[in-house]
C-alpha cells in the first residue's frame, strides 16, 4: 500500500485522521431505530421487527438484546402481533399480507423512501414504463417495484441499459433506490436517455440528501487520504457506495469494516493520513471506537472535513405516536446524535 507523498518525506508527515462530516444516522435511521425502542418501551416485548430495521449489525444487535425479535416475513410474526416495518419500506403485498394476520405495523419506512413509492405509483397510473435503477434483491427495491410490478423494471448499472426494452420509447421514467451512487446513476441516466431521448426524470432527487452529503464529504477527503476507513456493514448500500467513492476519489486504498476489531494492521504499515466516515445506518460510538483504535496506532491528530450541515429530523410513525399518546407519553421527535466538536481541516 502507498505510504507517504512524493511532496512530503515520511519522517516530516505527521500521522493524521481526516474525519468526513456528515457521516453517520441520517434522519430516516433515527426515525427507524427509536420507533423499535420506543414500542419495546411503550408496549413490552415481543415486538416484531421485518427484516433488519436499518443495515448495521450493531444496531439490529442491540435491539434484539432489548427484546426486539427480527423476521423475514410476516407470516412469521403471531397472529395480531405487533410489527414494525423497517426503514427500507414494504411493497403493498406486505402491507396486505399484515392485514391479513391482523397484525397491529407500525411502519418506519423512510419518508424520503415513501416518496419514491408514491412516484412509481403515479407514474404507474399514467400507465408509463418506469425505470427503477437499483439493486436487485435490496428490500428498498423490492418495496418501491412492489408498487407497480407491472410498469417497472430494474435496472442495477449502466451495463443493463442494453437489455431495455420498453412498450412506447417516449413513455418512459426513471426513478431510483435513495442510497445509489451519484456519478454511477448519472452514468446509467446518460446511456438510458441515449436510448430514449424523451426519458423523463423524477420530480425531485431520488438519491437522498445524506447519502449525497456523505458522498460529497468523503470525495473531499479522499484525495488527500493514503487511506480511508468506512465504517458500515456489508449489506448497507450506502456504506458499501462510500467505499467505491473513495476509491474513484483519489483515495489509495479503502475498505469497510462492521467495528474497529476488522482493521487490519497491515492496513495502516506506512500510512500517514486516514480518512474516516461511516454509512447512514452506523451509530457514532461505532466511528468513536475506530478513531480510538487509530489513536492507539499514533493517528491521534483528528481533523473533521466539514461539507455540509444536517438538521432534518422526521416525526415518529404516525401508529406509535398514536400509541404513545394513548399511553400518556408525549410523542418525542427522534433525537440526533451528539457529534463531538473537533478542529476543521
Ligand atoms: S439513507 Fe436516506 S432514504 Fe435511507 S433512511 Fe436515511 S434518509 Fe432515508
Amino acid at each position: 500500500m502507498t505510504v507517504t507523498s512524493p511532496e512530503r518525506p515520511a519522517e516530516t508527515q505527521t500521522k493524521r485522521v481526516l474525519l468526513a462530516a456528515p457521516r453517520g444516522y441520517c434522519a430516516g435511521v433515527d426515525r427507524a431505530v427509536i420507533a423499535v425502542e420506543k414500542a419495546l418501551e411503550t408496549y413490552g416485548t415481543p415486538v416484531y421487527v421485518r427484516k433488519e430495521i436499518v443495515h448495521n449489525k450493531h444496531v439490529v444487535e442491540t435491539l434484539r438484546e432489548r427484546g426486539a425479535i427480527f423476521v423475514n416475513e410476516t407470516d412469521e410474526v403471531p397472529e395480531g402481533g405487533r410489527l414494525v416495518f423497517s426503514a427500507h419500506g414494504v411493497s403493498p403485498a406486505v402491507r396486505a399480507s399484515a392485514v391479513a394476520r391482523s397484525l397491529d405495523t407500525i411502519d418506519a419506512t423512510c419518508p424520503l423512501v415513501t416518496k419514491v413509492h408514491k412516484e412509481a405509483v403515479r407514474f404507474a397510473k399514467d400507465d408509463y414504463d418506469i425505470l427503477l435503477i437499483g439493486h436487485t434483491g435490496h428490500e428498498e427495491v423490492e418495496g418501491t417495484a412492489g408498487e407497480a410490478p407491472e410498469h417497472v423494471q430494474i435496472v442495477n448499472s449502466p451495463d443493463d441499459v442494453d437489455q431495455v426494452v420498453v412498450r412506447d420509447p417516449d413513455k418512459v421514467v426513471w426513478i431510483s433506490q435513495t442510497t445509489l451512487s451519484v456519478d454511477e446513476t448519472m452514468e446509467t441516466v446518460r446511456r438510458l436517455r441515449q436510448k430514449f431521448p424523451t426519458l423523463q426524470d423524477p420530480p425531485s432527487d431520488d438519491i437522498c440528501y445524506a447519502t449525497q452529503n456523505r458522498q460529497v464529504a468523503v470525495k473531499k477527503l479522499a484525495p488527500e487520504c493514503d487511506l480511508v476507513i468506512v465504517v458500515g456493514s456489508a449489506n448497507s448500500s450506502n456504506s458499501v457506495r462510500l467505499v467505491e467513492v473513495a476509491l474513484k476519489a483519489g483515495a489509495t486504498a479503502s475498505y469497510r469494516v462492521d467495528r474497529k476489531t476488522e482493521i487490519k494492521d497491515e492496513w495502516l504499515e506506512g500510512v500517514t493520513t486516514v480518512g474516516v466516515t461511516s454509512g447512514a445506518s452506523v451509530p457514532e460510538i461505532l466511528v468513536e471506537d475506530v478513531l480510538a483504535h487509530l489513536a492507539g496506532h499514533g493517528f491521534g491528530t483528528v481533523d473533521e472535513v466539514r461539507t455540509a450541515t444536517e438538521d432534518l429530523m422526521f416525526s415518529l410513525p404516525r401508529e406509535l405516536r398514536a400509541g404513545l399518546k394513548a399511553a400518556g407519553e408525549e410523542p418525542k421527535r427522534p433525537r440526533r446524535e451528539a457529534r463531538p466538536e473537533l478542529p476543521q481541516a
